[in-house]
């Protein structure tokens, strides 16, 4: 139940943590600079309230009137000046200390008690004895007197410092002074309609920086440049707009003007066109919503359309933003966005958490198996998951995509398991101390059934297989052992693929690396019985022995052995004497009966480490190692003998008179191969002209060659004689 809904489950809690965190504000930063601040780039701008003109400090006047501050009378010849004309004036001119001319500060106040119509503006200063609390500084009590009321222009900045909001009305738990906001108490006193269900603060809609008020030049104005009657039923703000007052906010939109801010506030009021958030349930809401649609998303899309999805829904969500922003509505994207974000991400890491597990399960299980077979060697604790067989067996059990992976693996090692003891060949995976971790059945026979003779012992043997060393069970073939133990001395590197042989097989053994070289799973040993392949490619087919191919390739080696040892090596070449007319006269079929009688013989006087050879017809060759001339001629000639005496019978089992053979023999000394081949052959070729049925060693060819001319000459000697006798 509760694994089936996972999904659900994890998008709800991710619900429940960001709205935690949307409501104690950790997402509220994000929110402002992203979805509020941003937004007025794209927002279509409205026309601010036009009743509002601001008579600005600005340069022309610093430069024609004289150095700020000025004196107080002056803003009394400008109230006075604009007579009843405006319906309200907000001074954005601190005046809370008595200036040097008292004068100047009674006829303004004479000035202000007169119109009725001035609001003059507080400001919050840090206490002068406790900085860490602020306090509400006054204007001169003689000039509040008169005003039409006070109002705070304190600006409330949020963290990173920009100014996007303002209470409407700020007091202290201390103080029983509650002030109104400066822009507040001007639109209370302008009369404005519906300011009754304002919100407690107001985030500020900001149109623009310049050119959205109509702004006057305070000397202009003062100087009676422009008429009086030009600020009718208006609110005029009085407050600086030169560059060198620094009386400036930092607003999303840029720097701006304390009195444009203000100004922009008193518009936003009276038009009702300030910036609404919606409320915190709204957006709690919202962030649920989006975390199921993320849930959904993830659990019923294809991958590929997931990043398509999520990549659409926040371009949607944007896109609500922007018209709700438009209509002065702001959604609290952010949130949202990021809702939709760390849901899916929370999901996918779940899903991955998955996988890795299910692995995880399958490589405990396979290791569990090893560990069953009475494992030698200890294995690691890293991977380490629950012993309880209902465990595992709940963790087998998922839904989609994820059991997908564990019925791969299960298959997987299913067939692996089955190919491994099935496969008739001997398959050995070793550690990289030899030791062998996995086996198979057919690798117990080759190493045990072979070698013990004992049948009850066989069973106990092979469950020891595992846990014991390659290299000590190898004993019967020791090639394959010190090949072997140069591997595992890391004096020779895999892969290896050669031929070895043990008694009258020939074994073709691959080691191969394992991929990672990992210390539990080093290298794998594949032998394959190669004895058929290998006798059908090296051996002559009428008599068994050797072929030429594999005579020439292990005269090769033996030559090279020799050279390198200073060993003595023989060869001897062997024709049989008048095969042909043998074959013409007792046929082909009974030529081939001698053929493998001789090679019987030969190989009955051979010793283990001398080769005989069909070199071809009816010559062979023989290869006699660690044999001097004397011992191949001694070799020879009871193999000449032997031939000599057999008793040969045709196909119809009668006797026919034998054949006899001549013998070529050759001492390696320097040289190639064909040069030894051809020394014997020279020696064969002498034995034929001596008379045949004789062991010539090349050695001695010339004093034959000698003996041959002078047995020539005899015998012409002879023929003339018998010529002459019959003359
Ligand atoms: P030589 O004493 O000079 O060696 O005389 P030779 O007749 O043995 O010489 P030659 O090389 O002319 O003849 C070889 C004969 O060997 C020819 C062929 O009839 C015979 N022969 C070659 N291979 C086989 C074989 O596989 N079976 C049989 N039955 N005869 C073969
Ligand atoms: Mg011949
Ligand atoms: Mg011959």
């Amino acid at each position: 139940m509760l694994k089936k809904n996972i999904g659900l489950i994890i998008s709800l809690t991710v619900g429940l943590v960001i709205s935690f965190f949307y409501l104690i504000g950790i997402t509220s930063q994000l929110e402002l600079n992203l979805g509020y601040d941003s937004s007025f780039l794209l927002k279509n701008k409205t026309k601010p309230f036009s009743k509002i003109k601001i008579i600005g400090i600005d340069q022309r006047s610093l430069d024609l009137i004289g150095e700020y501050p000025w004196r107080r009378s002056l803003y009394g010849q400008l109230i006075d000046y604009l007579g009843d004309n405006p319906r309200i004036i907000g001074f954005d001119i601190i005046m809370s200390e008595k200036s040097a001319y008292p004068k100047d500060d009674s006829f303004l106040a004479q000035v202000i008690k007169k119109r009725k119509n001035v609001i003059l503006p507080v400001s919050l200063e840090p206490d002068a004895t406790n900085a860490q609390k602020m306090e509400f500084v006054y204007p001169l009590e003689e000039l509040a007197n008169g005003a039409k009321n006070l109002g705070l222009t304190h600006y409330f900045p949020d963290n990173d410092g920009i100014t996007r909001k303002t209470p409407l009305n700020e007091g202290f738990a201390e103080s029983k002074d509650n002030i109104n906001i400066f822009s507040y108490q001007i639109v209370k006193s302008y009369g404005a309609k519906n300011i009754d269900n304002l919100p407690s603060e107001i985030y500020c809609n900001f149109q623009g920086r310049e050119n959205i008020f109509q702004v006057y030049s305070f000397y202009d104005v003062i100087s009676k440049k422009i008429p009086a009657s030009d600020f009718k039923d208006s609110i005029v703000l009085i407050g600086a707009t030169a560059e060198g007052l620094q009386d400036r906010i930092s607003s999303p939109i840029g720097p701006l003007y304390g009195v444009i801010y203000h100004a922009q506030l008193i518009s936003n009021i009276i038009d009702n066109n300030y910036i609404k958030p919606v409320s915190k349930t709204l957006n709690v809401l919202f962030i649920f919503i989006v975390a199921f649609c993320a849930y959904f998303i993830w659990r019923y899309a294809q991958t590929a359309n997931q990043v398509l999805l999520i990549v659409s829904s926040i371009l949607i969500l944007y896109i609500l933003h922007f018209i709700a922003f438009s209509n002065n509505i702001w959604l609290g994207i952010i949130s949202i966005i990021i809702s939709n974000f760390i849901t899916f991400i929370s999901l996918i890491l779940y899903e991955q958490l998955q996988i890795s597990q299910s692995l995880r399960y399958e490589l405990d299980k396979l290791i569990n198996n090893f560990k069953n077979r009475n494992l030698h060697y200890e294995i690691t604790n890293k991977i380490e998951i629950s012993h309880d067989e209902n465990k595992k067996l709940s963790n087998s059990v998922r839904v989609g995509k994820i059991s997908d992976i564990g019925n791969i693996l299960t298959m997987e090692r299913t067939f692996l398991e089955t190919l491994l003891n099935n496969i008739k060949i001997p398959i050995v995976v070793t550690d990289k101390n030899s030791f062998i971790v996995l086996t198979n059945p057919a690798s117990e026979e080759f190493f045990y059934v072979k070698n013990e003779s004992k049948d009850s012992n066989i069973r106990q043997e092979k469950k020891d297989l595992i846990g014991k060393r390659l290299v000590d069970i190898t004993n019967s073939i020791p090639d394959l052992k010190a090949d072997l133990i140069q591997v595992y001395d890391n004096k020779k590197d895999l892969p290896i693929s050669l031929d070895y042989e043990r008694a009258d097989s020939v074994y073709h053994v691959r080691l191969l690396s394992l991929l990672n070289k990992a210390e539990d799973w080093n290298m794998i040993c594949i032998i394959e019985d190669v004895t058929t392949w290998h006798k059908m490619a090296n051996k002559d087919g009428l008599t068994s022995l050797w072929n030429q191919r594999y005579f020439k390739e292990y005269l090769q080696k033996e030559v090279s052995k020799s050279q390198r040892y200073k060993n003595d090596l023989s060869l001897i070449m062997m024709d049989v004497d008048h095969f042909k007319n043998f074959n013409d006269t007792y046929g082909h079929q009974t030529g081939d009966i001698v053929l493998k009688s001789i090679a019987k013989v030969l190989e009955e006087n051979q010793r283990n480490t001398d080769i005989s050879a069909r070199y071809g017809g009816e010559e062979f060759s023989i290869i006699l190692t660690m044999t001097d001339e004397i011992g191949a001629f001694i070799f020879a000639d009871r193999v000449r003998k032997q031939i000599e005496s057999l008793k040969i019978l045709d196909i119809n089992g009668n006797l026919v008179k034998g054949v006899t053979a001549s013998f070529g023999i050759s001492l390696y000394t320097t040289g190639s191969v064909s040069d030894l081949i051809e020394s014997a052959d020279e020696a064969l070729y002498l034995c034929k002209d001596m008379g045949r049925n004789c062991v010539i060693k090349y050695s001695e060819k010339d004093i034959i060659k000698l003996q041959i001319e002078k047995n020539n000459i005899e015998k012409d000697n002879n023929d003339i004689l018998s010529l002459k006798e019959k003359i």
